[in-house]
């Protein structure tokens, strides 16, 4: 009998067992498979998307925009077994942004339909405990658990998603720093985990970071803390504040928060498949893709505002280098108005040549910044907005290494908040609960305290608690899990730019002496080459977790067939 163990039943593990108990049929020679699937939390929504955590947290994504079964779209040797977007499972409103419990719901529905479906003589085994050790057999690998038991099987598969590490320096600086001083500090981490009833209420308190975790922090020491939003007659989201909340400043490079998600759907047609885009294509050529998705909406779906027709733009734009006079004149004679054409500086940094004499100021105009973006992201008018964010979405999936500009602007641009959380913000902003320090915020440590200063104004804000508001970057180096420390002890595992090193083709662990390891692989988002499947996949667009997962659930099961049929020799 062949067995196989997936360690982490995440959304990734989760789809790694459907992949497998899909391929099955086609490539086992024998009738029986165990596959051993470990992991602490319940299987589906793994620790991320646990079913315990506050229904205050949403999904980031639309309801519509996540599936973890196949359709026609994805490019895999394997069958495509089709099921319920998170959407149409929920049969409700696409748009909605579900929140985690219920994302977990449908998870678990995924989950267990795979188990309920297996085909015959496939047996999937639970396992609820923390995969701690994993050694050579003379056939095999042995994974220890946490509970003291051992499973002996032909191929291991890593997909232990989001770790923990231990705290970097400035971060491990700034905790001994609080020690010292009586002074609260909470390093990065995932809201739901943090200890947020240690934050003080109606006392200041430094934000750095004003990304999604940010927004899940936000929520929960304000609308968790017993505060209520309200819409006034004129429509305006007005916030009542509870007296228990603490208040937050809150700064970034940018200091600005992400863009929330749009409110619309595309005019001109379908995203397509990158046009000029290749897997190591340097930035330049990535921005022309990016500006090419954003034209082709904006000429077909509101060619009133332009003055060219699409086919002839095409043909001009393709033979063109992106940044050339050339381009340039092309884009001006094709769109009239400044407004409409795409600025990737003015995009990526808004506030960045803008200073203000007080922090009155800086707060008027962030007001103004987060109610005209909102009503920006609501409106179809801008609909090539979200062409943009498809091709960012694209991109993700095709470049192999994307540089810090372009992970910095898919998240800034395409992996926004919902809107309603913008507009929370601003509410929040309005009642003084959330005051934005500006861009480059910078925190100093002062002799009693925190000390926030930032380019966009003079002066400086302190505080007595300080937050960092990010999750904490990958880091095989300073793991905690202790599978992925002791292989890293012991040179079973090596990092790539923080990352678990794997040979791309095949996934396979790749060890300190630089040899893949035949019986062990890893796959998912802290994985090189895992990057397309940071996010859930998206129905209709080939999505790479699937084509990843399928490919990997193959060469796994070629594996335990082929030590089966050594055995047996
Ligand atoms: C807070 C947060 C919110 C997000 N929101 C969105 C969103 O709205 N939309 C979107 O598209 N993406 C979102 N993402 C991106 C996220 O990457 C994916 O949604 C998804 O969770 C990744 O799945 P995964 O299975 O690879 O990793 P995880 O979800 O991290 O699951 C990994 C699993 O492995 C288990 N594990 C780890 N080590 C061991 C071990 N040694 N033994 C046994 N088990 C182990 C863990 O317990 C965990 O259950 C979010 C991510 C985070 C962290």
């Amino acid at each position: 009998m062949g067995a196989v163990a997936v360690v982490g039943a995440g959304p990734t593990g989760t789809c790694l067992v459907e992949r497998i108990c899909a391929n099955a049929p086609d490539l086992l020679r024998w009738p029986a498979l165990d596959i051993h699937v470990i992991d602490p939390y319940p299987p589906g929504g793994g620790r991320v998307w646990r079913s315990d955590q506050p229904g205050l947290l949403w999904m980031n994504s639309t309801a519509a925009d996540v599936t973890l079964f196949t359709d026609e779209s994805v490019a895999c040797a394997g069958p495509i077994v089709k099921g319920p977007s998170l959407a149409e499972w929920l049969g409700g409103d696409p748009g909605l942004f579900a929140p985690r419990p219920v994302q977990n719901a449908y998870l678990s529905y995924v989950f267990d339909r795979t188990v309920a479906t297996a085909p015959r003589g496939v047996r999937i085994h639970v396992h609820a405990a923390r995969a701690v050790s994993l050694a050579d057999l003379p056939e095999g690998q042995r994974i220890g658990l946490d509970d003291g038991r051992v499973l002996d099987v032909d191929a291991v598969v890593l997909a232990q998603g989001h770790g923990d590490v231990t705290p970097a320096r400035a971060e491990q600086e700034d905790a001994a720093f609080a020690r010292r001083n009586g002074l609260l500090y909470l390093p990065t981490g995932y809201a739901a985990d943090l200890p947020l009833d240690r934050v003080p209420a109606g006392q200041p308190v430094l934000v750095r970071g004003m990304g999604l975790a940010f927004v899940d922090l936000m929520v929960l020491l304000t609308a968790g803390r017993g505060g209520r939003f309200t819409r006034e007659y004129d429509g305006e989201l007005v916030y009542l504040p509870s007296g228990a909340e603490p208040l937050l400043h809150v700064g970034s490079r940018r200091g600005v928060p992400y863009h929330a998600k749009t409110g619309y759907t595309l005019a001109g047609g379908r995203p397509r498949e990158p046009r000029f885009l290749t897997p190591g294509a340097p930035a330049e050529l990535v921005r022309k893709e990016l500006a090419f998705a954003y034209y082709r909406e904006l000429i077909t779906a509101h060619g009133e505002r332009c003055k060219m027709r699409w086919a002839e733009f095409e043909d001009a734009y393709a033979d063109l280098d992106w940044g050339s006079a050339e381009m340039r004149a092309l884009i001006r004679r094709a769109v009239p108005k400044p407004a409409d054409r795409l600025d990737f500086d003015r995009l990526d940094r808004p506030l960045h040549q803008i200073r203000f004499g007080d922090h009155a100021g800086l707060q008027r105009w962030m007001h103004g910044y987060l109610a005209a973006d909102l009503r920006r992201r609501a409106d179809p008018a801008h609909s090539a907005d979200l062409a943009l964010i498809y091709a960012l979405i694209s991109a993700h999936g095709v470049l192999t290494e994307p540089d810090p500009w372009f992970r910095s602007f898919f998240s800034y641009i395409a992996s926004g908040p919902p809107g309603q959380r913008l507009e929370e913000m601003l509410a929040l902003a309005r009642a003084g609960v959330v005051t934005f320090l500006g861009a480059g915020t910078h925190v100093e440590r002062r002799a009693d305290g925190w000390r926030a200063v930032s380019r966009s104004v003079p002066g400086g804000v302190e505080a007595a608690a300080l937050i960092d508001a990010r999750l904490p970057a990958p880091s095989v180096s300073r793991a905690t899990d202790p599978l992925i420390a002791g292989l890293y002890a012991t040179g079973g595992c090596e990092e790539e730019a923080g990352l678990l090193k794997v040979r791309p083709e095949d996934r396979r662990l790749v060890g300190r002496d630089g040899a893949a390891h035949p019986r062990r692989f890893a796959f998912g988002p802290w994985v090189v080459a895992g990057r397309g499947t940071a996010g859930f996949a998206r129905p209709g667009l080939n999505a790479p977790l699937f084509r990843g997962a399928d490919a990997l659930a193959r060469t796994v099961l070629s594996e335990a067939v082929a030590t089966e049929a050594r055995r047996v020799a």
